[in-house]
């Protein structure tokens, strides 16, 4: 087959399962209820003054990897910081959360190892997996007597890895951390809590594992997101200094790429001092998505709720998603379908995510809208 058929048939294809996608510029006036930036720190006063006042002092670029000469004081800065909020020895940041979980995998782990990942967990950690050498062994959603069974089924010549979304991306619950680090440590386990969706919003915004209670330890290992509740762009790993020493001697997806810009450092750096400081807007947006859970339960929409600002209304057809997207846009409302393979066949649905600077008063039209849809 030709190039060009093969690129046509395989869009026709797409598109004859309501599957096909498109990147949209949203207007300014369209309110926007699919953005993760969950508390508005995206285009926030503070941090854009503060990084003129500093532009002088930033490079465009980093201008290597961070190995050869791409590592600036900003982002040795950030790290600390993060390691301090985190309460861990050691932080290292990354490119971005899908290059976080990417070389994680495959640098910690090797074709001895296995890896026991939540059904849900994101596609990051799929693919993080796929490229490492590990055995794979998915256990059911939230499901801790089949992780433990499937855990002491196992003979594993290796090292034991549990991965786990904190916060499940396309569903809002939670994973039930302080049960999943008991199974861990009964059977030698390392944990990874990837935290995209935890960061800034559970445990006081500290995440997952803080929402539990429990404190981190040479076997557990965080990963988060600086583009989501941080309003930014990039992603961290924290956990021992060995851990990160070694990290940055092994993780490729560290050593041959270049470093982030100082510029996008810096304002990470200042969007994460303000989530530390400043709780009101975690407590806001937990407090919208309450209401928006209320109204919809009002309005006859039942949805599962777990006190995060991620609403999934699963509706179940590609088709019915996406008219009730179409339906809302045309309302100038955004909620993006969200279809497989980013969810399993048969659970399409709108992702429906609240932020600090969505108002009552657009929560209440899009309740009004919905309930005529
Ligand atoms: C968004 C997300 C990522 C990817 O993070 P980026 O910084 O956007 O690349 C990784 N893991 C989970 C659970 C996510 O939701």
């Amino acid at each position: 087959m030709e190039f060009k058929d093969f690129l046509k048939k395989s869009l026709e294809d797409i598109k004859s399962k309501n599957l096909y996608r498109q990147r949209i510029v949203l207007s300014k006036d369209t309110v926007n209820f699919s953005s993760n930036d969950y508390l508005g720190l995206r285009d926030n006063q503070k941090t854009k003054e503060k990084l003129l006042k500093n532009i002088d002092n930033l490079d465009l670029g980093s201008g290597a990897s961070v190995l050869v000469s791409g590592y600036h004081p900003v982002q040795q800065e950030l790290e600390d910081f993060i390691a301090n909020f985190k309460q861990t020895e050691s932080c290292v940041v990354v490119g971005s959360g899908y290059m976080a979980n990417v070389g994680l995998l495959q640098a910690i782990t090797n074709e001895d190892d296995v890896i026991f990942s939540d059904e849900l967990n994101h596609a990051s950690i799929i693919d993080g997996i796929r490229l490492s050498k590990a055995k794979k062994v998915i256990y059911r959603h939230l499901d801790l007597e089949d992780l433990e069974d499937k855990i002491k089924a196992v003979n594993v010549k290796g090292k034991k890895f549990i991965i786990t979304d904190g916060v499940f991306s396309m569903e809002g619950d939670i994973a039930p951390l302080d049960k999943i680090v008991e199974i861990a440590d009964k059977y030698d386990a390392v944990l990874i809590v990837d935290d995209a969706h935890g960061t800034g919003i559970t445990g006081e915004g500290r995440g997952t594992l803080n929402h539990f209670g429990i404190t981190p330890k040479d076997n557990i290992i965080q990963v988060g997101t600086l583009s989501k509740a941080v309003g930014s762009y990039g992603a961290f790993i924290c956990g021992s200094k060995l851990l990160v020493d070694f990290l940055v001697n092994k993780m490729r997806s560290i050593i041959f790429t270049t470093g982030l810009s100082p510029i996008q450092n810096f304002i990470s750096l200042e969007n994460f001092k303000l989530l530390s400081k400043e709780d009101y807007r975690r407590v806001d947006v937990l407090e919208k998505a309450k209401y928006l859970y209320n109204g919809l339960k009002s309005v006859g929409i039942e949805i599962n709720f777990h006190n995060t600002p991620i609403l999934s209304y699963v509706v179940g057809s590609e088709e019915k998603a996406l008219k009730i997207r179409d339906k809302l846009l045309e309302n100038n409302i955004f909620i993006q379908a969200i279809r497989p393979p980013t969810v399993p066949k048969g659970t399409s649905r709108l992702r429906i995510t609240v932020s600090h600077k969505n108002s009552y008063k657009e929560i209440d039209r899009l309740l009004e809208i919905i309930s005529n849809i």
